[in-house]
């Protein structure tokens, strides 16, 4: 076996449990003993068996001769009875008788069926020897001769008798055969048996030997090692290595080795945690730690703070308190040793001591063991230099921000949040209230004011603490100790804590008496100056007025006296009079308008202005004037767009900006008028100019009224009134003025209005919704129109187009209209308030005037809606009354209402009537 195979088996029978070894140590000499007994019982069963046979073969061979002599005796017998006597009858009939049962026995004797195939062979040669006899007692007579065939069945029963016996023998003979071949099996089992024996007895116990060497040998050296191997863990010596194997000195032996490896383990982290925790204390930020012994001898120094303070840990390890600092600091050692001691007896104590330069807050702490007793002690000191620097700046800041508190001129105060007692006051607070300090801290509102004045206050706080929120009291009266009733104006703030709820609450008060006493005179002169101003307007608007009156008839006078046969130095003085006298009704009628938008008073009728139509209608109205200059006139096409504006105004507006354009233009400049739309809903009408500018001192007087920056002096006519009134009418329409230019090369007016929906395509889009009101059930009617705005007449013919029957005429001026009444005598007059030529009332009442016209229903057109002006329209004579933009279901209503009324006879318009109004 090589060496590696028994190193195999060592390692298998040592991985064995030591139960199972022993069981084997027992079990090999047991099985030895158990194998040499089954033996031997093996061998004794065989001898048994062998001479159970042996007898049974002599039972057999007693049986066979007896089957044999049964034979001889039945053949004796017969051949007595054929050569003697009928007697041997009886020997011959009992052997035939004893016959059955001496074979039956034998078969039942004769186990192997070789040995009865040879029996059955004797038996068939029985049967012909009991045949033959038979048939010799049959045919043999006793004493009579015998005969040849008698003496042939002799013959043949001894023959018979021979075969029998052959037969029988042969039986035997197997029989015996049988017996020798069992005697030599027996005798081959008995030698092997002995073999066995002979072979097994000393194995076992030689196995027995071996077993009992390996347990005994093999247990206790390795026992030993491991013995070995313990001494050396518990010195910490490295172990001896071991065959590893699985019983339990193997697993003793790993364990020892576990143990090894867990204790180096062990040492290494102890070893990493001891050089952490040395590298933590030694870098202790900004302090130290020190364990010192019952001698107040250091055992360890470390910190961060030992090289601040120009020490090191080896000026204290490993000696006293004294030794290491007795030189350096003999102050430090007097008053640290009773605390050194004290932490020694088990107090601690936490001190705030300086060194050099740095301050510390020192700790004293005994350090006990488990059981408890103080085995050293431990100090740990703090630099708290910057800490104390820092709180010595807080408490300085504090101080500063104290004073500033003290010294704010408001009155400052500080409520506790729990019951809104003062818990800070400043000076000025003091001197306000009149009380002193040390009487307001700790005190509440009730204290100090009567009670309807604390409940508000309180009712205020409450309110800022609860929204958590900036509360401000613009004015809230407080009675004072010394200085009676004051306002103050308070802002009270909650002073929220960390977790945002309010902790305190801060409120800051302005004395505002005096500033409220100076705003109330203030109010009072403006009061008393708006009052002047609008009886300055008003003087100046009835001012106006009167003044027309008389002006309008110099200047109708002159109008004749021009026509009269003057010379020709009589007709300059007249021309002289009515230039002046023109120029005198346009500064009136200016003044009397800026009054009127000074007080509201001037009407208005915003409707939708077709912008291209006032824009080219001032043009063409500038257009002398410019070419007199040799201006040119620019206008840029508007597409269509309207505006929300009152036209004649707006042309006013525009008329007076291009007059400017031209009038301050250089010869043959140009002035040009474009527009922009600005998103999302007004349109920008820009005029420029060529001409000579507006310095910037110039722009901020631009719009004030009678300033003519300086052109007073110049030859250019004009009354500064011009601009004021257009920023006064533009921004009465909702819109704004505004001007920029460029001193020498020209100036740009924009006026911004809003953008309006024309009335044709709100028509359109109310007829798309179906809300247009077509056809009508009146016969052919004539219907005059008297309307300046192109849109409007647009629309008006646009609506009539629905209806076939009715002719539509038009007159754009109120003269033409008046003249187009009396002529057609129209079945509907429809009149636009505002007309160029004459106002709408006044043709109203020339209409009724006229009895060609009188009975002419007539219908107003005015985009003024106010109640006051339908009343008076209907009253003078005006059959209906509807409002712009035009609503087109409710005008043509209107306008059948009217006829209907015509035609039930009460259409004569009289004041009883109730005319119909939209
Ligand atoms: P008026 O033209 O009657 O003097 P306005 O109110 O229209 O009064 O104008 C005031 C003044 O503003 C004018 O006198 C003139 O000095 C100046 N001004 C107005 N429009 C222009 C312009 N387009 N270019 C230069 N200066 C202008």
């Amino acid at each position: 076996m090589s060496p590696k195979g028994a190193g195999r088996i060592t390692l298998a029978w040592a991985n064995r449990s030591i139960r199972t070894k022993g069981m084997l140590v027992m079990a090999i000499p047991l099985a030895a003993l158990l194998t040499l007994g089954s033996l031997y019982f093996l061998w004794q069963r065989r001898a048994d068996e062998a001479n159970d046979l042996v007898a049974h073969t002599l039972e057999v061979h007693n049986q066979i001769d007896d089957v044999r002599l049964i034979y001889l005796e039945a053949a004796l017998g017969m051949r007595g009875y054929v050569a003697a006597s009928p007697e041997f009858l009886v020997p011959y009939r009992e052997a035939v008788d004893a016959l059955p049962s001496a074979l039956a026995r034998l078969d039942a004797l004769i186990q192997v069926d070789s040995v009865r195939d040879r029996l059955n062979e004797a038996e068939s040669a029985g049967d012909r020897l009991l045949g033959v006899l038979e048939r010799m007692r049959l045919s043999y007579q006793p004493g009579m001769p015998s005969t040849d065939s008698q003496r042939s069945l002799l013959l043949d029963s001894r023959e018979a008798l021979a075969l029998v016996r052959e037969k029988l023998d042969a039986t035997r003979a197997e029989e015996d055969r049988l017996l020798a071949e069992r005697r030599a099996s027996a005798d081959r089992a008995e030698w092997l048996a002995s073999l066995t024996i002979a072979i097994s007895a000393p194995f076992g116990l030689l196995m027995g030997l071996v077993a009992v060497l390996l347990f005994t040998r093999g247990l206790v050296r390795r026992v030993r090692w491991n013995e070995e191997n313990a001494r050396k863990l518990s010195e910490g010596l490295p172990l001896l290595a071991s065959t590893p194997a699985r019983d339990e000195i193997g697993q003793m032996a790993t364990a020892l080795e576990g143990a090894a490896e867990l204790l180096a383990e062990r040492q290494a982290t102890l070893a990493e945690s001891e050089a952490r925790y040395r590298a933590l204390i030694r870098n202790f930020p900004n302090g130290a730690v020190a364990l010192f012994d019952h001698e107040l001898r250091f055992t360890l120094m470390e910190g961060k703070a030992l090289a601040t303070i120009g020490l090191s840990k080896e000026t204290f390890e490993g000696k006293t308190l004294r030794e290491a600092l007795g030189d350096v600091a003999p102050d430090t050692v007097r008053t640290a040793e009773p605390l050194f001691r004290a932490a020694l007896r088990g107090e601690s104590i936490t001190s705030e001591r300086p060194f050099g330069d740095r301050t510390f807050l020192v700790q004293y702490v005994p350090v006990e063991s488990e059981s408890g007793d103080v085995i050293a002690g431990m100090m740990v000191a703090l630099d708290i230099t910057d800490r104390k620097r820092a709180e010595e700046e807080v408490r300085h800041t504090q101080s500063f921000l104290d004073s500033i508190v003290e010294n704010i001129p408001n009155m400052v105060f500080v409520k506790s949040v729990e019951d809104l007692r003062f818990v800070r006051f400043n000076k000025a607070g003091e001197e306000l209230l009149g009380f002193a300090r040390a009487e307001l801290i700790g005190r509440n509102d009730y204290d100090f004011f009567p009670k309807d004045e604390a409940d508000f206050f309180t009712a205020k706080d409450r309110e800022v603490l609860e929204g958590k929120r900036l509360v401000d009291i613009p004015e809230e009266p407080v009675d004072t100790k010394s200085k009676g009733t004051r306002f103050l104006h308070t802002k009270k703030i909650p002073i929220l804590d960390e977790e945002g709820k309010p902790a305190y609450l801060l409120g800051i008060s302005e004395d505002i008496t005096e500033r409220k006493l100076a705003d109330e005179q203030l109010r009072h002169a403006r009061d008393e100056a708006e009052r002047a101003n609008l009886a300055k307007d008003e003087f100046l608007s009835r001012m106006s007025h009167e003044l027309r009156t008389p002006l309008k008839a110099v200047l109708g006078f002159g109008q004749i006296l021009e026509m009269d046969d003057l010379t020709e130095e009589q007709h300059d003085s007249v021309r002289q009079i009515l230039s002046g006298g023109r120029h005198l009704l346009g500064l009136i009628d200016e003044v009397l308008d800026i009054t009127r938008i000074a007080t509201g008073r001037l009407p208005l009728s915003p409707e939708a202005v077709l912008v291209a139509e006032a824009l080219n209608e001032a043009a063409d109205l500038i257009q002398p004037l410019a070419a007199g200059r040799g201006i040119r006139v620019r206008v840029e096409d508007a597409n269509g767009l309207h505006v929300l504006a009152d036209r004649q105004r707006l042309k006013q507006v525009l008329l007076n900006l291009l007059s400017n354009g031209v009038k301050y233009n250089r010869e043959g400049g140009e002035v040009a008028i474009t527009w922009e739309r600005s998103p999302p809903d007004k349109l920008r009408i820009r005029i420029a100019d060529t001409g000579v500018g507006i310095p910037g001192e110039g722009m901020k007087r631009l719009f004030a009224p009678f300033d003519r920056l300086g052109a007073e002096t110049g030859s250019v006519e004009g009354t500064g009134l011009g601009l004021a009134l257009s920023k006064g009418l533009v921004e009465a329409m909702g819109g704004a003025i505004e001007a920029e230019s460029e001193p020498g090369s020209g100036t740009v007016f924009t006026v911004e209005l809003r953008l309006a929906e024309s009335p044709l395509q709100r028509y359109e889009r109310q007829r798309e919704l179906g809300q247009g009101a077509e056809g009508g059930k009146v016969g052919a009617r004539t219907v005059l129109c008297i309307e300046d705005n192109l849109s409007n007449l647009k629309l008006i013919e646009r609506i009539f187009e629905g209806r076939p029957q009715v002719r539509l005429l038009s007159a754009m001026q109120a003269s033409l209209g008046l003249e187009l009444a009396r002529q057609h005598r129209p079945d509907l007059i429809l009149l636009d308030l505002h007309l160029p030529d004459i106002p709408g009332e006044d043709v109203l009442r020339r209409l009724r005037e006229d009895p060609a016209t009188r009975g002419v229903p007539v219908v107003m057109i005015s985009a003024d809606a106010t109640q006051g002006q339908i009343k008076r329209l209907l009253a003078a004579g005006a059959d209906g009354y509807v409002t712009k933009p035009l609503d087109v279901k409710r005008f043509l209503e209107t306008v059948d209402t009217v006829w209907q009324r015509g035609a039930s006879g009460d259409a004569k318009v009289s004041s009883g009537s109730e005319p119909t109004t939209t």
